[in-house]
């Protein structure tokens, strides 16, 4: 049994569709649970749907018009023959967003942010599950809210593991006895209410490793418009490289910095239980991408760079020039904690505590206003934090040649330095 994702660049437009079937052609042998992302920019279009909503935008009526037109025109481009069932799956969706927007039921901006984005994945699966169907790939639509319990915190939900895992294995075996493929949804749950909730944005991955912890696959792949996982983004660094193979660990903390190739909560399940996953190409599906599993070392073993941008690098010091010791720290974490603001670098000195987050308008603001209340803030915008993974010293000097180095870090095998963005 294994698990694939596919992406919204891999059901971005009818072809691609198409592409999806032509993969599966070749696991005609395998039991597949294969879950699937809001097609191409949906997941952003609906975004835009709930802001127009919440703010009484009159743009409202068009932008959820463009949403559904953008999937009836790759319905009929898939040739679906008339009276097809998807036609009315795809209104439903709609009717059902209706209600979401008529009800006001004033349980927030988090709340029905879940209930409408989280139809993208809805949308996606009945047009693939419909095709796959219709080019003789007999499968099963799930309703992932139907196995994936959340907690309600919406748009962050945390999976119940135990209610999640009972209920999988309860219906997934009885589905595959039907037959071969389960299809199904990325990045959505469901409360013990039957709410919908979302597990953060590019959660599909997530979703994807949570069915193969509980299901025990034999393997998961993510098929992406990549051909594996490179070395760094080639948008930053020219030099960069696919690597053939990536332990659990260095999987686990390139995410953790910021790697953006794979959700950062993926490796850890897939690392529980020893199962291998691989980052494949869905143009290239015959080659054999970037696996990562329980190996000794990443290899080839380069340094591995994560370019984070728009950092914002706080200095805090207490106001009575007394040392940052642990009562101040646990006040300024808590400011942190208080606003959401990851923090992605942290250092301590005698009279000052340096951080350095990601510069988000809608939190930093509150966030500089309530630290400034009990602290001496300064701060630096407009920066760069490099994560380099396997360093050199050698590479760190190439990189940072004639610019101003705010702030650097290093340990064994990782190195972070700040930098400013202009001369980067
Ligand atoms: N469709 C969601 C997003 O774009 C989840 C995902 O793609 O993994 O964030
Ligand atoms: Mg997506």
């Amino acid at each position: 049994m294994k698990v694939f994702k596919f992406g919204g660049a891999s059901v971005k437009d009818a072809a691609s569709v198409r592409n999806v079937a032509q993969i599966l052609e070749q696991y005609r042998k395998d039991q597949l649970v294969v879950v699937v992302s809001a097609m191409g920019k949906t997941t952003n279009a609906l975004e835009r749907v709930v802001q127009a909503f919440l703010s009484d935008d009159t743009s409202l009526p068009s932008l959820l018009e463009q949403v559904k037109e953008f999937h009836q025109r790759i319905i009929e481009e898939l040739n679906f023959p008339a009276g097809h069932a998807v036609r009315d799956d795809i209104n439903n969706c709609f009717v059902e967003i209706d209600w979401v927007l008529e009800e006001h039921s004033g349980k927030g901006y988090n709340w029905t942010y879940d209930q409408i984005v989280g139809m993208g994945e809805i949308l996606a699966t009945r047009i693939v599950s419909a095709y796959l169907t219709l080019t003789d790939h007999p499968n099963c639509w799930l309703d992932v809210r139907d196995v994936l319990q959340t907690d309600n915190t919406y748009r962050e939900g945390k999976v119940n593991w135990l209610d999640t895992e009972r209920l999988i294995n309860e219906q997934i075996p009885a589905l595959f006895k039907m037959q071969p493929i389960v299809v199904t949804q990325g990045f959505i749950g469901s409360t013990s209410e039957n709410f919908t909730t979302t597990l953060g944005r590019e959660g599909s991955d997530y979703t994807a490793a949570i069915f193969s912890y509980c299901l025990n696959a034999q393997e998961m792949v993510v098929w992406k418009d990549v051909p594996g996982v490179l070395s760094a983004d080639p948008k930053y660094y020219d030099d960069a490289i696919k690597l053939e193979q990536i332990s659990y660990l260095d999987a686990i903390e390139l995410t953790y910095y910021g790697a953006t190739v794979i959700h950062p909560k993926t490796i850890k399940p897939l690392e529980n239980k020893q199962i291998p996953m691989r980052v494949a190409s869905f143009l290239a599906p015959a080659d054999k991408g970037t696996l990562i599993g329980n190996f000794i070392t990443t290899r080839p073993l380069v340094p591995c760079f994560i370019f984070k941008t728009n950092q914002i690098l706080f200095s805090i010091a207490a106001k009575d020039f007394s040392f940052i010791a642990e009562e101040n720290l646990s006040r300024i974490f808590s400011i942190f904690a208080k606003h959401h603001v990851k923090i992605n670098l942290m250092q301590n000195s005698a009279i000052s505590f340096s951080v350095c987050a990601d510069n988000e308008i809608m939190k930093i603001g509150g966030l500089t206003e309530d630290l400034g209340r009990e602290f001496k803030v300064r701060y630096n915008e407009h920066l760069r934090l490099i994560t380099i993974r396997h360093y050199f010293p050698a590479t760190i000097k190439q990189l940072t040649k004639g610019k101003t180095i705010l702030l650097e870090q290093r340990s064994r095998q990782t190195a972070q330095i700040i930098i400013r963005e202009d001369v980067a």
